[in-house]
């Protein structure tokens, strides 16, 4: 992903400070760790979080017990961004895939501050422009190409929301952003290593080597962020230094 800036969360750095200061006196730090759940499906939205760092996963939860993810956030936007039009109800899970911290906000606070600010609104719609951007290059993926192809898909978008090459992803978490079976990933996980795409596939992470996944991939992968930031890059402009509260607390994953 190009970097418009590297400050803290995209959206509240791209905020004039008379702005920011809306949203600053309800935001609290809280941290993550993967698997941690921040949102579950048809819960109702009670808060927003602006994510610092980590990278967490939409997922789909089919009744017959299936799950696929729909798109990954990292620093660059705001789960829960349609509680801002009014009490809403989840059509996901949010799960995290690698830990990170975000600044949670109730959604009343949120929605007081959208209703009172032209610049929040404004970071709010581009956000959901690039998440429906990136819904609709995941959808085509989806539809077109092979589970191979997919998987080094998600492995890039998760790379750009970590800092470095050893991705914390299990199979099982792999399977389940790709609704494939485990038997699958391992097969092109295999594929991928002779392919020298992944060096090492050691328990519980995946090194990575960028430049052999993206020869890997999909046409999908750079089409799709070169629109993404093309939207960043010409809406928000960084105005802000790092806001950084306090970390609070720690979410975990479900016992
Ligand atoms: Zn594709």
């Amino acid at each position: 992903m190009t970097e418009c800036t590297s400050i803290g969360n995209r959206l509240l750095a791209a905020l004039p400070s008379a702005d920011l200061e809306l949203l600053t006196p309800h935001l609290r730090k809280v941290s993550f760790e993967p698997d941690a759940v921040l949102v579950w499906s048809v819960d109702e939205l009670h808060q927003a979080y602006f994510p610092h760092s980590g990278a967490i996963a939409f997922m789909i939860d089919l009744p017959d017990g299936h799950t696929v993810a729909t798109a990954l956030m990292g620093w660059e936007g705001v789960l829960a961004s349609l509680s801002v039009l009014g009490p809403a109800h989840s059509s996901v899970t949010a799960i995290a895939r690698a830990a990170g911290t975000a600044s949670p906000i109730s959604a009343v606070n949120f929605r007081r501050a959208y209703a009172q600010s032209a610049a929040i609104r404004h970071v709010v719609q581009v956000h959901i422009g690039s998440l429906l951007l990136q819904l609709q290059h995941v959808a085509a993926c989806n539809a077109l190409h092979r589970v191979d192809r997919r998987m080094t898909r998600w492995l890039l978008q998760l790379h750009d929301r970590v800092p470095d090459d050893h991705l914390p992803l299990t199979q099982e978490g792999l399977a389940q952003l790709l609704g494939a079976r485990r038997t699958t990933v391992t097969l092109m996980m295999r594929k991928l290593r002779a392919a020298g795409a992944i060096p090492s596939d050691r328990r519980g992470f995946v090194d990575i080597d960028r430049a052999g996944l993206e020869r890997a991939t999909c046409e999908c992968y750079a089409l799709m962020q070169q629109r993404i930031d093309s939207i960043y890059c010409q809406e928000l402009s960084p105005s802000q230094p790092a806001f950084a509260p306090a970390l609070e607390s720690s979410i975990s994953p479900p016992p």
